[in-house]
């Protein structure tokens, strides 16, 4: 053997490992000292790290002990002999695990097949050739470290996976061979032994809608879309429910970049995907498939289940004014009920009876009564459901009232889809909701054509909104001292492109349900404060007009609504002193408190504030004393039946003797006849307003009154009731104690 070859060894240097890992040991066994020390040699030059055994005992033992990497072995040797020492190496070690590389005198072709049989990796021939027993020694340490890291890898993706709780699949697309883990066929209650073969196998078990989207992204895919996909798609279960899995994958092309193999991860998502996070009750998802099912047992003659959908009153007023936190709190506290209610229904009931809660979105809630003894049983549920909900919920340190509406729809053989069942039943809860809040109804066939043109109406006003179509007319405020005009109250007309114009008391309400209302709001305000603004430049400064435009419940009660109405007035250029708001008494009731303060802001700026239909929401007259008003306006019901010393005078009068007791001016309003405008003068009524003087009109015609000079208000006798003052409480008594009587007679407080 040579020593020159040995100088060669750079080119086989272990530097092929990474630089902070120890050197490769090899375990050199031979017999023969000679050998043993220059195989060592050849080894040591290159880096690694060279053990020596002189016979197959020590070799073993050795093993045991040092962890060699790669072992030299020798085949003549005794007493136990190459392949005797060999074969008890494999008895604990793989060939992938440890890498044994015979050593041998003669290139005997049978030995060297019997050593591959044994578990060999390779052979070297004595004389050992430096350079090729550094190639090989080199080649077979590298498979080996390639071998321990996939192995590393296929654990460490494993034990993620089993971890995390997700199924592996993967897909030979050449050979469409599919392998699916244990975990993926347990997830859908299948043994390791089953589900072998083609993707057919998976494919069978996707629910038919999601069929087209899963083929989709497995087969249609465009090479130069994304390499990985994500969907969510049912899948049967061996129990024959559905359940809801995330399927993500990553595709692998071949060198042309031809899709060859699919492979990804499986996880059942249905708890998320069913379940409303919040209140933890079934979500809209889930609740259809119920629905579903109970419409399946219906075809075939079980016509005993019904919906019940629900919503919510006055939700949106406590979520904007309390925050989201509270309206969370709300609606967990709502939750709460309904199980309740659900649970002593079933307890009363049949054994076979079940309610389903479910949240729908948002302040919608549903449920499904199954297994009833009658129709009746789901009304008994809805009372119980309006009573509960009924009683105030306590929210931290705020106590709220809500109410709810609720329809009522039941399964039968002409409804085929869940969802069709549940928009009956949301039909009927609209008509609930819009006969009145607080009760519920069942559906009827007849409420369809009402939603229709409900649902028509709704779209013609976002559409109305959004190209201009309202515009605002005007109807004087007159003072009764001096017969002059003072004010302008704005009133919003629709033009409806195919109808005559329509009125406020249409589409207030409508707009309010949609959340549009301080859009009208805004619009009103611009139009009405820039008309304002050119009638004041012709007119004597120390005698300005001022504009009232009206606020709704709900815009009032929007968060920050006085910073948004100070803006909106900056915008607009409109002077605050010339802007007078009326509100009315439900706005101010809803959080009196905050009401207060909203009113104290919009007085700093100068912008006066009055109350409107004042006499129709008395139940809180206790209330007014403490709220900085400017103005009191009463009610037309209450002038239109007012006569000389009747009740309705009396009224009158005592408001305004009231209104004078707090310094707050009386608008009057619906004045129509001379009798009413004399009276109300003679009372001492400080303004009025009505179709004596004059109607609602447009900019351009109340410009053709303003320029003929035209006399709006008749002849008549000056005031002739002084200010009354120190009254105020016995005014509220005396006003409290007639309004009552007045509760024999409600139509006249509900004309409007
Ligand atoms: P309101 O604030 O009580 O307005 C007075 C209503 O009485 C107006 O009805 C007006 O046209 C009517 N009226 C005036 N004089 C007489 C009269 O002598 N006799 C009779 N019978 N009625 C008279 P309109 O314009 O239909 O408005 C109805 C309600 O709609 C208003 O009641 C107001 O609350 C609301 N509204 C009108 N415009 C707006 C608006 O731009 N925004 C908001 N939020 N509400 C508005
Ligand atoms: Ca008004
Ligand atoms: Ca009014």
């Amino acid at each position: 053997m040579t020593t020159a070859l040995v100088d060669n060894h750079h080119i086989h240097s272990p530097a092929a490992f990474p630089a902070a890992m120890d050197p490769a040991r090899v375990l050199i066994v031979d017999d023969e000292r000679v050998n043993r020390e220059l195989i060592k040699a050849i080894l040591q030059r290159s880096g690694y790290q060279a053990l020596l055994a002189k016979d197959g005992d020590e070799a073993l033992a050795m093993l045991r002990e040092c962890k060699p990497d790669l072992v030299l072995l020798d085949v003549i040797m005794s007493p136990m002999n190459g392949f005797e020492v060999l074969r008890k190496i494999r008895e604990t070690y793989r060939d992938t695990e440890l890498p044994v590389l015979m050593v041998t005198a003669e290139a005997d072709r049978c030995m060297i097949i019997d050593a591959f049989r044994e578990g060999a990796n390779d052979y070297l021939t004595k004389p050992v050739d430096p350079e090729m027993t550094l190639a090989r020694v080199s080649l077979h340490l590298r498979l080996r470290q390639a071998q321990v890291d996939l192995q590393r890898s296929q654990e460490r993706y494993l034990m993620a996976a089993e971890g995390s709780q997700i199924g592996l699949w993967d897909w030979d697309m050449t050979y469409d061979q599919l392998y699916l883990s244990p975990r993926w066929k347990e997830m859908l209650g299948f043994a390791e032994s089953e589900l072998i073969g083609s993707i057919e196998t998976w494919v069978k078990l996707i629910h038919p809608n999601d069929l087209a989207t899963f083929l989709d992204l497995l087969v249609k895919r465009n090479p130069s879309e994304q390499v990985r996909f994500d969907c969510e798609l049912r899948m049967l279960h061996r129990d024959d429910s559905y359940r809801w899995m995330q399927c993500t994958g990553i595709v692998l092309c071949d060198a042309e970049g031809k899709p060859r193999r699919l492979a990804g991860s499986l996880a059942d998502i249905t708890e998320g995907k069913v379940r409303d996070p919040l209140t933890g009750l079934p979500n809209r998802l889930l609740f259809e498939e119920k629905v579903e099912r109970a419409l399946g047992a219906a075809q075939s003659g079980n016509c005993n289940s019904a919906v019940l959908f629900l919503d919510l009153d006055k939700f949106k007023i406590i979520n904007d004014s309390l925050g989201h936190d509270a309206g969370d709190l709300l609606l967990c506290e709502v939750a709460r009920r309904l199980l309740s209610c659900a649970r002593q229904m079933e307890q009363s009931a049949d054994a076979a009876l079940e309610v389903c809660v479910a949240r729908h979105g948002g302040d919608e809630f549903t449920l499904l009564v199954h297994n009833m003894r009658a129709p009746h049983d789901s009304h008994t549920l809805a009372g119980a459901i309006i009573a509960a909900l009924s009683e105030p919920f306590q929210l931290r340190v705020h106590e709220v009232s809500i109410g709810v509406s609720i329809g009522i729809a039941f399964c039968n053989q002409t409804v085929i889809h869940s969802l069709d069942l549940i928009s009956q039943a949301d039909t009927a809860m609209y008509c609930a909701k819009t006969s009145g809040r607080g009760r519920y109804r069942i559906y009827d066939p007849e409420m369809q054509v009402v939603a229709a043109a409900r649902l028509a109406l709704e779209n013609d006003i976002r559409a109305a909104i959004k190209s201009d179509q309202f515009h605002v007319v005007y109807q004087p405020i007159i003072s009764l001292k001096t017969g002059q005009i003072e004010s302008f109250e704005a009133l919003s007309r629709w033009q409806h492109p195919q109808e005559t114009s329509i009125g406020p008391e249409v589409f207030v309400p409508i707009l309010e349900s949609l959340g549009l209302i301080d859009q009208l709001g805004e619009h009103v305000l611009r139009i009405a404060g820039r008309q304002i603004e050119l009638w004041n430049e012709d007119r004597d400064p120390r005698s300005p007009l001022s504009i009232t435009v009206n606020c709704s419940t709900l815009e009032f009660n929007q968060p920050h609504f006085s910073r948004d109405l100070l803006s909106r007035i900056t915008m607009a250029g409109v002077n605050p002193r010339s802007l007078r708001l009326e509100v009315t008494e439900s706005a101010l009731m809803e959080n009196p408190d905050s009401a207060r303060k909203i009113i104290e802001e919009l007085r700093e700026f100068g912008i006066k504030v009055g109350l409107d239909d004042f006499g129709t929401g008395y139940s809180s007259l206790a209330y007014l004393h403490r709220l900085p008003l400017d103005l009191l306006k009463i009610d037309k019901s209450f002038v239109r039946s007012m006569h000389h010393g009747n009740e309705g005078y009396e009224i009158i009068r005592t408001i305004i003797s009231l209104a004078s007791g707090l310094n707050l001016d009386v608008v009057a309003e619906g004045v129509e006849t001379l009798e009413q405008h004399n009276l109300l003068t003679e009372l001492g009524c400080t303004h009025a307003q009505g179709y004596l003087y004059s109607v609602p009109l447009t900019a351009n015609k109340m410009n053709e009154v303003l320029s003929t000079q035209q006399r709006l208000v008749p002849a008549s006798q000056p005031a002739t009731m002084a200010p009354l003052s120190d009254r105020t409480e016995q005014d509220i008594d005396a006003l409290l104690d007639l309004l009552s009587e007045l509760t024999t007679t409600p139509h006249e407080l509900s004309a409007r």
